[in-house]
């Protein structure tokens, strides 16, 4: 079996895997069973541009990570990844913030990580590049000579061909992808858009649903979903932490029913819109008070980006006005915590919730729509609220779909899904869950792997450099 080796923004600790997130525990698993490398940003910024990599062999594992300048940071990091590349894949034209620097230190970071990392690689190692900070990963590895086999998955949606085609560099992008052997994406909307780009662009040729020619070479396309691990979080959802079973039992004995949202403060994930829904539901059914609640977890993130501090201070507005507008002494209907909270208390949270509402205006797949499904009592479960356009309801069909925009069909919606017979509430639950049993995190790495490694990688000619 080849060696592994994962690039991707950040690198998980892997002796702390268990505290992170279901992703990282997957592909440390991955990585341990296979031996390898995990390349990836430590997180730090320094003055001038480092010239090693810090390396650290846990197991049959090196874990390799290093700094990047600040000037990199900010026109790399919080410039080109976050502040053009990510609006634009969520179809946010309107957040795009394009400079000529952000591209050119895009490019420059690719390039010196490249660097870094190659000296640890070996010829037949599986190469498998991750999210939109690398995209251009394979092309400056292949550069320097790398002929392995090399896979890139998106994380975030790709989007249709006239909103990509907003960004100067969008053709160098898509160039930079077909440099790659495998091209993982979380749904067919996804693969459809970027085979619509290379037909409109006239870049390459599209043979099959599945496959690409590029300069001579194979590229190999598809959607692999990406999942949970779907027991690991059943178990800890079931093993509430004493704050969260005090807290159920009172709203319990008041008869109260709770609504929940986690999700990074993030403009994608359309919380003002569903703040707004949920204050069209008080307004609209008056006979609700004090009778349901809602509470949003949302963390901070990317602070250093404008869009970012805007979207707070809309959601600080509004939880303002709805609670000042329906509270009672005894009452408050919207609680919204902006900070982290530990998974094993979001996955009690869950189970301790009647409604699970994932309303994003856009999203790669959204995995918090799976561990609400995954926390639920199989006997009494909530009811997952879906967006349309996260790339999970291409699958969850039996989530209340709702379209994220529209708040008044959203309150009806969530009043829908607070009202359901406990028949229907089960038999959705369990087409749900059979999904994300089906779609799980082992899936997603056994199949991106299996085609990764029979792509067609070494027979391909180099790209020209
Ligand atoms: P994204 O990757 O865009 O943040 P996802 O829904 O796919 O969206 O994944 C988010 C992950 O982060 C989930 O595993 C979720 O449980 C976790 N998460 C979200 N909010 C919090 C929070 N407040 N504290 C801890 N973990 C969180």
């Amino acid at each position: 079996m080849s060696r592994l080796v994962i690039l991707s923004n950040r690198v998980a600790d892997l002796r702390k895997t268990s505290q992170s997130g279901g992703l990282a525990v997957g592909l440390a698993d991955a990585l341990r069973q296979r031996g390898g490398v995990w390349f990836g940003w430590d997180g730090e910024t320094l003055q001038t541009q480092p010239r090693e990599a810090t390396v650290e062999q846990v197991g049959n594992v090196r874990m390799i990570s290093a700094a990047m300048t600040v000037e990199d940071y900010m026109n790399y990091y919080v410039g080109y990844a976050n502040s053009v590349l990510w609006p634009l894949f969520h179809y946010r034209l309107d957040l795009v913030d394009f400079h000529a620097p952000y591209f050119d230190a895009y490019q420059r970071v690719n390039a010196n990580f490249a660097g870094l990392v190659a000296p640890y690689l070996q010829d037949d190692d599986l190469i498998w590049v991750h999210d939109y900070h690398f995209i251009p990963m394979a092309n400056c590895l292949r550069r320097l000579g790398c002929r392995q086999r090399m896979g890139f998955f998106l994380h975030i949606p790709f989007p249709p061909p006239d909103l990509l085609a907003a960004s100067p560099n969008h053709r160098y992008l898509v160039e930079a992808l077909l440099d790659y052997d495998v091209l993982g994406f979380q749904t067919t909307a996804d693969t459809i858009n970027f085979r619509h780009y290379l037909e409109e662009w006239g870049v390459g040729e599209v043979l099959d649903e599945r496959t690409i020619r590029y300069k001579g070479r194979t590229i190999a396309i598809d959607r692999y979903p990406i999942g949970i691990d779907v027991e690991t979080f059943r178990d800890m959802a079931r093993n509430a932490p004493d704050d969260v079973r005090i807290d159920s039992a009172r709203r319990e004995k008041l008869g109260r029913k709770q609504i929940i949202g986690v999700d990074r403060l993030d403009y994608s994930k359309g919380l003002p819109d569903r703040f707004q829904a949920f204050g069209k539901l008080l307004a609209q059914h008056p006979e609700l008070e004090k009778q349901v609640t809602f509470l949003q977890v949302a963390p901070p993130t990317r602070e250093d980006v404008n869009a970012y501090s805007d979207i707070r201070d809309e959601l600080e507005g509004l939880t303002g006005s709805i609670n000042g507008r329906f509270s009672d002494f005894n009452w408050t209907p919207l609680r919204y915590i902006h900070r982290p909270v530990p998974r094993e208390t979001l996955a009690a949270l869950f189970r301790a919730s009647h409604v699970g509402l994932v309303t994003p205006l856009r999203d790669g797949m959204n995995l918090v729509a799976k561990e609400f499904v995954a926390a639920q009592d199989d006997e009494d479960p909530g009811v997952l609220v879906l967006s349309q356009f996260a790339g999970a309801a291409e699958d969850m069909t039996e989530a209340l779909i709702v379209n994220p925009y529209d708040t008044d069909t959203m309150a009806e919606a969530i009043h829908q899904a607070l009202m359901m017979p406990l028949d229907e509430r089960k038999a959705r639950h369990k087409a749900l869950l059979d999904h994300i049993l089906h779609q799980d995190t082992q899936r997603w790495l056994a199949t991106f792997l299996n085609d990764l490694e029979t792509a067609g990688g070494h027979t391909n000619p180099p790209p020209d450099s």
